[in-house]
């Protein structure tokens, strides 16, 4: 199967106009590659009649071969229908309430164990309540993954009023940050199951209701992401045992019908089994791996034409912590940074003392305190003020001190680029920085 896509790739590589009837049977492929990972039919159809569209429709951008345009709209459509690489779970308002539901069995109070850690990580000190009161053995698995963690548990087993349990937790946990409201994924009737969820919901009011999809179940995921989103607002998707043979086709299905992102990905049953849901990596799953690392590469290269406009916007001081971050990579992949400047003619003595004595020791641990940032702290480093501080630093196990440094060289190194900017170095620089 993957091979057949492959196959038909080679073919459109040679051409330089598009052909409708290779188009034809590049679709056809990649239908293939969907339905095979249990992707929806009608989902499939779907998408494949809008790249068809684009591909006998859309003049290619100059200087982009048909074979890139074809492979370059497959990509989007697929990233389009998933979105883009989710955003983290953003702590809005406190306390930042978070809602799981999800069938019994489907990975709910694993998931929660885990975002907990990740969350722990990042510096938060997420409570939980637990209102599943159909498992005789739920609140003890909460029990025992809290107290390893070390976090905050709301539950009573001989309580088995699932609402009582919710208004309970809230009031003790009023004063936190973040609550994580853990569910039953059962009852004697689906029906009554859904009426619960209903009225738990009303009762959290919940700022995200995280929908928990058992990627090994296929089609059925779509029919379980529809009865869920009928009883509460979806707000996001986490899919779990993807590390075994599924694909999570069902899955794309789930998204497709509700149109929440998909914001996690479990691969394990330990509590470390946790990814931030990465598009690039789960499309590769669908359509098998070879054949998408020809996709995204020629994405990218198509991508590279437009990103003078990223450079420009950088060299003009839109130069975020998260742009940093990319440059530790990629200096991690070149070596050190002296190095690398003085493979650039005439940079080697341009850059600031402190910016080219950042000692690989040092990289780490900038890169380890990022790591406990948000997204939006990354995009924004202005808004870290003392509290956020603080929080990083405990999240990331340093010292006030380390997020201050690292701040402190994330400003001058700004303030650096700022200045080669207004003397309009392109070039080696500009690769540099990509
Ligand atoms: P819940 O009923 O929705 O709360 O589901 P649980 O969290 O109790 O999980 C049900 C089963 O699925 C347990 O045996 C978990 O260890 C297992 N499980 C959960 N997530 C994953 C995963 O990502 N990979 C694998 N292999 N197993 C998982
Ligand atoms: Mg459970």
């Amino acid at each position: 199967l993957g091979k057949n896509l492959t196959k038909t790739m080679k073919k459109l590589a040679g051409m330089t106009i598009i052909d409708e009837e290779v188009v034809k049977e590049v679709i056809k492929d990649i239908q293939r590659a969907l339905i095979q990972s249990d992707v929806n039919i009608k989902l499939v159809l779907n998408l494949s009649k809008t790249i068809e569209d684009r591909a006998l429709n859309e003049e290619p951008p100059k200087g982009v071969t048909a074979k890139e345009h074809v492979i370059k709209i497959v990509y989007d459509e697929l990233v389009n229908l998933l979105g883009e690489k989710a955003e983290e779970v953003e702590i809005e308002k406190k306390p930042y309430k978070i809602l799981f539901v999800g069938l019994q069995g489907s990975g709910k109070t694993t998931s929660i164990g885990k975002m907990a850690r990740y969350l722990q990580k990042k510096g938060f000190n997420p409570a939980i309540i637990c209102t599943d009161t159909w498992r005789p053995a739920a609140y003890e698995q909460l029990r025992q993954l809290t107290e390893n963690l070390n976090l905050p548990l709301y539950g009573d087993p001989d309580n088995k009023d699932a609402l009582d349990l919710a208004r309970k937790g809230l009031k003790e946990f009023k004063k936190q940050d973040l609550i994580i409201v853990d569910t039953a994924g059962r009852h004697k009737e689906e029906k009554d199951l859904l009426d619960e969820m209903e009225q738990i919901s009303a009762v959290v009011e919940p700022d995200e209701v995280m929908l928990v999809i058992d990627g090994t179940i296929g089609q059925q995921a779509r029919e379980q992401a529809l009865a869920f989103s009928q009883t509460t607002k979806i707000g996001s998707i986490v899919i779990t045992k993807l590390d075994g043979s599924a694909k999570g086709g069902g899955a794309l299905s789930a998204v497709a019908e509700i149109g929440a992102p998909i914001k996690f990905i479990g691969t394990g049953e330990r509590i470390e089994d946790l990814e931030v849901f990465d598009p690039e990596r789960f499309i590769s799953r669908l359509l098998g791996m070879g054949d998408i690392r020809t996709l995204i590469e020629r994405a990218e290269e198509i991508e590279e034409d437009v990103d003078q406009e990223a450079m420009d916007a950088m060299l003009s001081g839109k130069f975020t912590l998260k742009d940093m971050y990319s440059q530790f990579e990629m200096m991690n992949k070149m070596g050190p940074m002296q190095q690398v400047m003085n493979m650039l003619p005439g940079m080697g003595n341009k850059l600031p003392k402190n910016a080219s004595q950042v000692t690989e020791e040092k990289l780490g641990k900038y890169k380890i305190l990022m790591d406990s940032m948000t997204e939006e702290e990354l995009t924004h480093p202005e808004i870290i003020k003392q509290s956020r501080v603080k929080r990083i630093a405990r999240g990331s196990g340093m010292r006030n001190e380390d997020v201050k440094e690292l701040l402190k060289y994330y400003q001058v190194t700004k303030k650096a680029i700022k200045g080669f900017g207004k003397r309009k170095m392109g070039g080696p620089l500009g690769q540099m920085m990509r």
